[in-house]
């Protein structure tokens, strides 16, 4: 209760600011998970790794917009590519230079993605790729996971359900003999499996390498469409965690970062299932999409991933998120504190426990623990989800890790008993 007194003592134009907007949108706001009470606040300014919010405060942004603010708020290369875009002239209504290239970048580095298609969201790229595996197999059950997110309407991490009219199986991540039981039971209706090798927005819990092995058995034994979804996990390796858990899907689903701030999704797989959409063949499968090929996106997206955020980059990043967890977890041992860094690479969950957590149903919920971690870094500079979770931006530094790091430590040691 103090920690939020201060905090809104500390925002009054950001709390202005939310009282308007809650009278024209639902909550004040319209993306749903960008929400904390007692309200978010309001940024008006991004450079590089910081966000500047509206009461003056800057932080260092280690949200990384979950994952899709890769390269930070103004990298040099993204701009200059975004500002050619404009002095080129917008949206032309034909294909456009950049998507070849994009497209020809996507394919080399991912090398289970032969064909690629481009659209404006991770959600979309899931549900044009759940598409097609049912149009393929003329099947109708998707199988997806607990704690799972594929998207606003591909949600299955407990609240409410909007989710799109597909029939489910939900089984419980890293379980591999209930999935493999329920994909036998349902093999002659099951068009697809779909998988975050990393839940993200569900807590940063890595699939074990067995688990992930077991579904690609069992979906070439029965002829199920394998859709990895990679939309937050390509970045933790040069080639994505497919690569590292040296995973072959037929699908993969991408989003976030690729588009480099910018709206952007894509789906890509065997050259078998994607050149389904061939429109030149007849009775090919439709996917139509005014800003599918943008060209802010293309152009912005392909600078990046070609020369921004090389497979050396990728590495490094990595390797500092991984050096951050570690001092992150040896520091909760140190204090003797129920908190644990979960996550791979660049991308990691805090959670109020000192159990492994294996799947969604082993993370303790601790909202009044979140929120406190939440605002007290808030209040010190830092900016990170309110559950708890990170997504280290390309700009930040070493010496924004460090202090983040004695940020963390204060909080922990000024609120030990609380945690
Ligand atoms: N898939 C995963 C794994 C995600 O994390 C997200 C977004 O958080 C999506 C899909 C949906 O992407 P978008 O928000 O671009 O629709």
């Amino acid at each position: 209760a103090v920690t939020e007194e201060r905090y809104v003592a500390n925002n009054p134009r950001s709390e202005r600011r939310f009282r308007q907007a809650a009278t024209v949108m639902p909550g004040g706001n319209t993306r749903t998970s960008l929400y904390y009470s007692p309200f978010p606040v309001t940024f008006v300014a991004g450079e590089g790794q910081f966000l500047t919010d509206l009461d003056g405060h800057r932080y260092v942004d280690l949200l990384g917009e979950y994952s899709a603010g890769l390269y930070g708020h103004s990298d040099p290369a993204v701009l200059t590519a975004v500002r050619k875009v404009l002095d080129e002239g917008l949206s032309y209504g034909g294909p456009n230079q950049y998507e070849v290239e994009l497209a020809q970048e996507i394919t080399h580095r991912f090398p289970s993605v032969e064909l690629v298609r481009f659209t404006n969201s991770g959600t979309e790229a899931n549900l044009f790729a759940i598409g097609a595996a049912r149009a393929v197999t003329g099947r109708s059950k998707v199988l997806a996971f607990e704690s799972g997110y594929h998207g606003g309407v591909l949600s299955f991490r407990g609240e409410a359900p909007l989710n799109a009219p597909y029939p489910y199986v939900v089984c419980e991540y890293n379980d591999v003999p209930g999935t493999l039981a329920a994909i036998r039971e349902h093999r002659d209706d099951l068009a697809a499996v779909i998988l975050e090798p990393m839940l993200g927005g569900g807590g940063a819990v890595p699939a074990t390498a067995e688990f992930v092995r077991a579904i690609r058995e069992a979906t070439t034994r029965y002829d199920v469409v394998f859709i990895l979804d990679e939309v937050m996990t390509s970045r933790l390796a040069p080639g994505g965690l497919q690569e590292r858990l040296d995973v072959v899907p037929d699908l993969t689903t991408f989003g976030k970062y690729i588009g480099a701030g910018f709206g952007f999704g894509a789906f890509g797989g065997s050259r078998r299932l994607m050149e389904r959409f061939d429109p030149s063949v007849p009775g090919s499968l439709s996917h139509p999409g005014t800003f599918n090929n943008n060209t802010v996106t293309m152009a912005a997206g392909l600078v990046g991933l070609r020369d921004v955020f090389t497979p050396e980059a990728a590495r490094e990043l990595n390797a500092r998120g991984d050096r951050l967890r570690d001092r992150l977890n040896s520091l909760f041992i140190e204090y003797d504190v129920a908190v644990r860094a979960t996550g791979v690479g660049s991308i990691m969950g805090l959670h109020f426990q000192r159990s492994p957590i294996v799947s969604g149903r082993h993370i303790a919920p601790a909202p009044d623990k979140r929120t406190l971690l939440h605002l007290e870094l808030m209040l010190r500079g830092f900016y990170i989800a309110r559950r708890g979770y990170l997504a280290l931006p390309l700009p930040v530094t070493d010496t924004d890790v460090a202090s983040f790091v004695d940020a963390v430590a204060d909080v922990v040691a000024t609120h030990r008993r609380l945690l």
